[in-house]
Protein backbone atom coordinates (compact mmCIF):
# COMPACT_ATOMS: atom_id res chain seq x y z
CA UNK A 1 0.00 0.00 0.00
CA UNK A 2 2.77 2.27 0.82
CA UNK A 3 5.38 1.02 -1.44
CA UNK A 4 5.96 -1.58 -4.04
CA UNK A 5 8.73 -2.83 -6.01
CA UNK A 6 8.89 0.75 -8.13
CA UNK A 7 9.17 2.89 -5.43
CA UNK A 8 11.79 4.89 -4.56
CA UNK A 9 13.02 6.29 -1.69
CA UNK A 10 15.91 8.67 -0.20
CA UNK A 11 18.30 7.67 2.34
CA UNK A 12 21.66 9.74 3.39
CA UNK A 13 21.70 10.84 -0.02
CA UNK A 14 21.22 7.73 -2.19
CA UNK A 15 17.69 7.13 -3.99
CA UNK A 16 17.14 3.69 -3.34
CA UNK A 17 14.74 1.37 -4.04
CA UNK A 18 12.31 1.34 -1.44
CA UNK A 19 11.96 -2.91 -1.34
CA UNK A 20 15.98 -3.18 -0.96
CA UNK A 21 17.31 -0.67 1.45
CA UNK A 22 17.64 -2.08 5.38
CA UNK A 23 18.62 -0.23 8.48
CA UNK A 24 20.42 -1.71 11.21
CA UNK A 25 18.17 -3.32 14.21
CA UNK A 26 20.53 -2.34 17.12
CA UNK A 27 19.45 1.03 17.04
CA UNK A 28 18.21 3.57 19.39
CA UNK A 29 15.33 4.71 16.94
CA UNK A 30 13.83 1.35 16.82
CA UNK A 31 14.47 0.31 20.62
CA UNK A 32 13.25 3.42 22.21
CA UNK A 33 11.54 5.47 19.61
CA UNK A 34 14.32 8.42 19.69
CA UNK A 35 13.52 9.40 15.92
CA UNK A 36 12.16 12.68 15.05
CA UNK A 37 9.77 12.50 11.71
CA UNK A 38 7.74 14.72 9.80
CA UNK A 39 3.77 14.49 7.83
CA UNK A 40 3.83 16.73 4.73
CA UNK A 41 1.82 16.63 1.38
CA UNK A 42 2.48 17.66 -1.99
CA UNK A 43 -0.96 18.68 -4.44
CA UNK A 44 -1.16 18.69 -7.82
CA UNK A 45 -2.09 22.11 -8.81
CA UNK A 46 -2.63 24.21 -12.22
CA UNK A 47 1.17 25.57 -11.77
CA UNK A 48 2.47 22.07 -11.79
CA UNK A 49 3.36 19.57 -8.16
CA UNK A 50 3.56 21.80 -5.22
CA UNK A 51 4.78 20.55 -1.41
CA UNK A 52 2.34 22.62 1.17
CA UNK A 53 4.51 24.99 3.27
CA UNK A 54 7.64 22.45 2.75
CA UNK A 55 9.80 25.17 4.60
CA UNK A 56 7.73 25.03 7.74
CA UNK A 57 7.48 21.29 8.01
CA UNK A 58 11.75 21.07 7.21
CA UNK A 59 12.12 24.13 9.65
CA UNK A 60 10.20 22.06 12.62
CA UNK A 61 11.80 18.70 11.38
CA UNK A 62 15.18 20.26 12.36
CA UNK A 63 13.89 21.83 15.41
CA UNK A 64 12.22 18.16 16.20
CA UNK A 65 16.13 16.91 16.13
CA UNK A 66 17.32 20.04 18.46
CA UNK A 67 15.06 19.49 20.74
CA UNK A 68 16.25 15.89 21.07
CA UNK A 69 19.49 16.40 20.75
CA UNK A 70 20.15 14.32 17.95
CA UNK A 71 22.76 16.10 15.08
CA UNK A 72 21.02 16.32 11.95
CA UNK A 73 22.78 19.15 9.15
CA UNK A 74 20.86 19.57 6.05
CA UNK A 75 19.29 22.53 5.34
CA UNK A 76 15.64 22.82 4.92
CA UNK A 77 16.62 24.24 1.15
CA UNK A 78 18.62 20.99 0.61
CA UNK A 79 15.43 18.59 2.01
CA UNK A 80 12.78 20.81 -0.03
CA UNK A 81 15.35 20.07 -3.46
CA UNK A 82 15.53 16.48 -2.38
CA UNK A 83 11.70 15.84 -2.20
CA UNK A 84 10.51 17.50 -5.50
CA UNK A 85 13.28 15.45 -7.06
CA UNK A 86 12.18 12.28 -4.98
CA UNK A 87 8.15 13.17 -5.99
CA UNK A 88 9.50 13.07 -9.74
CA UNK A 89 11.26 9.83 -9.90
CA UNK A 90 8.12 8.33 -8.29
CA UNK A 91 6.00 10.24 -10.86
CA UNK A 92 4.27 11.44 -7.86
CA UNK A 93 2.26 14.83 -7.42
CA UNK A 94 -0.72 14.13 -4.90
CA UNK A 95 1.67 12.58 -2.47
CA UNK A 96 1.75 12.26 1.26
CA UNK A 97 5.87 12.81 2.49
CA UNK A 98 7.78 11.16 5.57
CA UNK A 99 11.36 12.26 6.45
CA UNK A 100 12.12 10.50 9.56
CA UNK A 101 15.28 10.91 11.06
CA UNK A 102 16.89 8.09 12.71
CA UNK A 103 20.04 7.50 14.76
CA UNK A 104 23.05 5.36 14.22
CA UNK A 105 23.44 2.10 16.12
CA UNK A 106 23.79 2.72 19.59
CA UNK A 107 21.99 0.96 22.19
CA UNK A 108 22.53 3.08 25.16
CA UNK A 109 20.93 6.06 26.87
CA UNK A 110 22.87 8.78 25.84
CA UNK A 111 22.55 11.30 23.02
CA UNK A 112 23.23 9.73 19.25
CA UNK A 113 26.35 10.87 17.76
CA UNK A 114 24.75 10.41 14.17
CA UNK A 115 21.56 10.23 12.49
CA UNK A 116 20.61 9.29 8.56
CA UNK A 117 17.87 11.38 6.84
CA UNK A 118 15.08 9.31 4.88
CA UNK A 119 12.28 10.13 2.91
CA UNK A 120 10.10 8.01 2.08
CA UNK A 121 6.97 9.23 -0.49
CA UNK A 122 3.61 7.29 -1.46
CA UNK A 123 0.20 8.09 -3.54
CA UNK A 124 -2.42 10.25 -1.72
CA UNK A 125 -4.86 11.39 -3.78
CA UNK A 126 -8.46 10.29 -1.49
CA UNK A 127 -9.35 13.93 -0.69
CA UNK A 128 -10.66 14.31 2.42
CA UNK A 129 -11.02 11.78 5.09
CA UNK A 130 -14.94 11.13 6.47
CA UNK A 131 -16.52 14.36 7.18
CA UNK A 132 -18.50 13.36 10.20
CA UNK A 133 -16.60 12.34 12.93
CA UNK A 134 -17.81 10.53 16.08
CA UNK A 135 -15.13 11.15 19.07
CA UNK A 136 -14.51 10.00 22.51
CA UNK A 137 -13.13 11.75 25.54
CA UNK A 138 -9.61 9.62 25.82
CA UNK A 139 -8.94 8.16 28.81
CA UNK A 140 -5.20 8.16 27.21
CA UNK A 141 -4.02 11.80 28.79
CA UNK A 142 -1.39 13.35 26.49
CA UNK A 143 2.44 13.23 27.12
CA UNK A 144 3.47 15.27 30.07
CA UNK A 145 5.45 18.43 29.06
CA UNK A 146 7.40 18.02 31.97
CA UNK A 147 8.27 14.31 30.72
CA UNK A 148 9.21 14.99 26.84
CA UNK A 149 9.38 17.64 24.29
CA UNK A 150 5.91 17.64 23.27
CA UNK A 151 6.28 20.71 20.81
CA UNK A 152 8.65 18.10 18.99
CA UNK A 153 7.54 15.85 15.97
CA UNK A 154 9.31 12.49 18.12
CA UNK A 155 8.45 8.80 17.24
CA UNK A 156 7.98 7.50 20.66
CA UNK A 157 5.42 10.09 21.65
CA UNK A 158 2.86 8.09 18.70
CA UNK A 159 2.50 5.37 21.12
CA UNK A 160 0.51 6.93 22.95
CA UNK A 161 -1.78 8.29 19.90
CA UNK A 162 -1.72 4.85 19.10
CA UNK A 163 -3.18 3.50 22.54
CA UNK A 164 -5.95 6.42 22.59
CA UNK A 165 -6.88 5.66 19.12
CA UNK A 166 -7.29 2.34 19.36
CA UNK A 167 -9.13 3.01 22.56
CA UNK A 168 -11.70 5.01 20.92
CA UNK A 169 -12.10 2.50 17.61
CA UNK A 170 -12.54 -0.60 20.22
CA UNK A 171 -15.66 1.76 22.10
CA UNK A 172 -17.19 2.90 18.10
CA UNK A 173 -15.70 6.13 17.66
CA UNK A 174 -13.57 7.16 14.84
CA UNK A 175 -11.08 9.35 17.31
CA UNK A 176 -9.62 10.29 20.35
CA UNK A 177 -10.03 13.85 21.80
CA UNK A 178 -7.11 13.92 24.43
CA UNK A 179 -6.79 15.75 27.26
CA UNK A 180 -3.93 17.30 29.30
CA UNK A 181 -2.82 16.28 33.04
CA UNK A 182 -5.15 19.59 34.32
CA UNK A 183 -8.25 17.52 32.42
CA UNK A 184 -7.99 20.64 29.78
CA UNK A 185 -8.70 19.65 25.89
CA UNK A 186 -5.82 18.95 23.51
CA UNK A 187 -5.69 17.54 20.53
CA UNK A 188 -6.14 14.28 18.78
CA UNK A 189 -3.83 11.69 18.65
CA UNK A 190 -2.88 13.00 14.85
CA UNK A 191 -4.24 16.74 14.29
CA UNK A 192 -5.09 19.69 16.18
CA UNK A 193 -8.56 20.38 17.40
CA UNK A 194 -11.05 23.54 16.85
CA UNK A 195 -14.96 24.68 17.86
CA UNK A 196 -16.60 26.86 17.13
CA UNK A 197 -19.23 28.75 19.50
CA UNK A 198 -21.41 32.13 18.86
CA UNK A 199 -19.13 32.64 15.20
CA UNK A 200 -16.02 32.56 16.84
CA UNK A 201 -13.36 29.52 16.76
CA UNK A 202 -11.63 28.80 19.74
CA UNK A 203 -8.23 26.27 20.06
CA UNK A 204 -6.05 25.15 23.05
CA UNK A 205 -2.81 27.30 23.14
CA UNK A 206 0.41 25.55 22.85
CA UNK A 207 1.73 23.71 25.68
CA UNK A 208 0.51 20.09 25.63
CA UNK A 209 0.21 20.28 21.70
CA UNK A 210 2.12 19.48 18.98
CA UNK A 211 1.68 23.19 17.18
CA UNK A 212 0.36 22.51 14.18
CA UNK A 213 1.21 23.68 10.71
CA UNK A 214 -2.40 23.54 9.76
CA UNK A 215 -3.10 25.11 13.12
CA UNK A 216 -1.40 28.04 11.81
CA UNK A 217 -3.06 28.18 8.33
CA UNK A 218 -6.30 27.98 9.81
CA UNK A 219 -5.17 31.10 12.24
CA UNK A 220 -4.16 33.01 8.40
CA UNK A 221 -7.24 31.99 6.90
CA UNK A 222 -9.36 33.03 9.87
CA UNK A 223 -7.21 36.79 9.84
CA UNK A 224 -7.94 36.90 6.04
CA UNK A 225 -11.29 36.07 6.65
CA UNK A 226 -11.95 38.50 9.37
CA UNK A 227 -13.44 35.11 11.27
CA UNK A 228 -12.18 35.85 15.12
CA UNK A 229 -10.47 32.80 17.16
CA UNK A 230 -8.88 32.36 20.47
CA UNK A 231 -6.34 30.28 21.73
CA UNK A 232 -7.74 29.25 24.94
CA UNK A 233 -7.75 26.35 27.85
CA UNK A 234 -10.87 24.57 28.37
CA UNK A 235 -12.52 21.48 29.24
CA UNK A 236 -14.60 19.05 26.85
CA UNK A 237 -17.95 19.83 28.51
CA UNK A 238 -17.56 23.74 26.87
CA UNK A 239 -16.68 22.03 23.61
CA UNK A 240 -19.84 19.32 23.81
CA UNK A 241 -22.69 20.44 22.22
CA UNK A 242 -20.85 23.71 20.75
CA UNK A 243 -21.66 24.82 17.76
CA UNK A 244 -19.58 22.54 14.93
CA UNK A 245 -15.93 21.85 15.44
CA UNK A 246 -13.09 19.99 13.57
CA UNK A 247 -9.82 18.25 13.33
CA UNK A 248 -6.93 19.99 11.41
CA UNK A 249 -3.68 18.40 10.13
CA UNK A 250 -1.73 17.52 7.45
CA UNK A 251 -3.06 14.62 6.61
CA UNK A 252 -6.36 15.11 8.15
CA UNK A 253 -6.68 18.42 6.10
CA UNK A 254 -9.95 20.00 8.07
CA UNK A 255 -12.49 17.08 8.58
CA UNK A 256 -16.05 18.02 10.27
CA UNK A 257 -16.58 16.41 14.00
CA UNK A 258 -20.01 15.06 14.20
CA UNK A 259 -20.28 14.35 17.97
CA UNK A 260 -18.06 14.80 20.85
CA UNK A 261 -19.06 12.06 23.42
CA UNK A 262 -22.26 11.29 21.24
CA UNK A 263 -23.28 14.73 21.81
CA UNK A 264 -23.97 16.21 18.52
CA UNK A 265 -22.50 19.86 17.55
CA UNK A 266 -25.36 22.20 16.91
CA UNK A 267 -25.25 23.67 13.17
CA UNK A 268 -25.09 21.80 10.16
CA UNK A 269 -20.97 21.78 8.88
CA UNK A 270 -22.51 23.48 5.61
CA UNK A 271 -24.36 26.39 7.64
CA UNK A 272 -20.68 26.94 9.42
CA UNK A 273 -18.15 29.02 9.82
CA UNK A 274 -15.71 26.24 9.88
CA UNK A 275 -17.04 24.75 6.49
CA UNK A 276 -15.83 27.63 5.11
CA UNK A 277 -12.42 27.26 7.16
CA UNK A 278 -12.44 24.22 5.27
CA UNK A 279 -12.94 25.50 1.47
CA UNK A 280 -10.27 28.06 2.02
CA UNK A 281 -7.87 25.39 3.03
CA UNK A 282 -8.92 23.57 -0.53
CA UNK A 283 -8.27 26.56 -2.30
CA UNK A 284 -4.88 27.65 -0.27
CA UNK A 285 -3.24 23.58 -0.94
CA UNK A 286 -4.01 24.15 -4.30
CA UNK A 287 -2.62 27.77 -4.82
CA UNK A 288 -5.98 29.35 -5.70
CA UNK A 289 -7.69 32.25 -5.01
CA UNK A 290 -10.08 32.18 -1.69
CA UNK A 291 -10.45 35.98 -1.10
CA UNK A 292 -14.26 35.42 -2.61
CA UNK A 293 -15.24 33.59 0.40
CA UNK A 294 -14.61 36.88 2.38
CA UNK A 295 -17.46 38.37 0.72
CA UNK A 296 -19.26 35.38 1.01
CA UNK A 297 -19.41 35.53 4.65
CA UNK A 298 -19.96 39.74 4.77
CA UNK A 299 -23.37 38.97 2.63
CA UNK A 300 -24.44 36.00 4.72
CA UNK A 301 -23.66 38.37 8.11
N1 LIG B 1 -0.99 16.96 16.56
C1 LIG B 1 -0.41 15.76 16.36
C2 LIG B 1 -0.20 14.86 17.54
C3 LIG B 1 0.00 15.38 15.07
O1 LIG B 1 0.58 14.20 14.87
C4 LIG B 1 -0.24 16.25 13.99
C5 LIG B 1 0.15 15.85 12.60
N2 LIG B 1 1.48 16.19 12.34
C6 LIG B 1 -0.85 17.48 14.25
C7 LIG B 1 -1.21 17.81 15.55
C8 LIG B 1 -1.11 18.47 13.15
O2 LIG B 1 0.12 19.01 12.70
P1 LIG B 1 0.29 19.55 11.23
O3 LIG B 1 -0.84 20.46 10.98
O4 LIG B 1 1.59 20.27 11.28
O5 LIG B 1 0.27 18.38 10.32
Amino acid sequence: MYYNEKSILYYDGDFLEATKATTDLYGQSLHYGYAVFEGIKSYKTEKGTKIFKAKEHYDRLKRSAELMMIPFDYTSEEMIEITYNLLEVNGLSDAYIRPLVICSPNMSLSKSQKSSLVIEVWNWNNGYLANNMRIMTSSFERPNPKAFRVEAKVSGHYVNSILACQEAKDKGFDEALLLDADGNVAESSGANVFFEKNSKLYTPPVGSILPGITRATVFEICDLLGISYEEKLFKPEEMRGADAGFFCGTAAEIVALESLDQVSFQMSWESSLSAQIQKAYRHIVLEEDYTYLKSQLQCAN
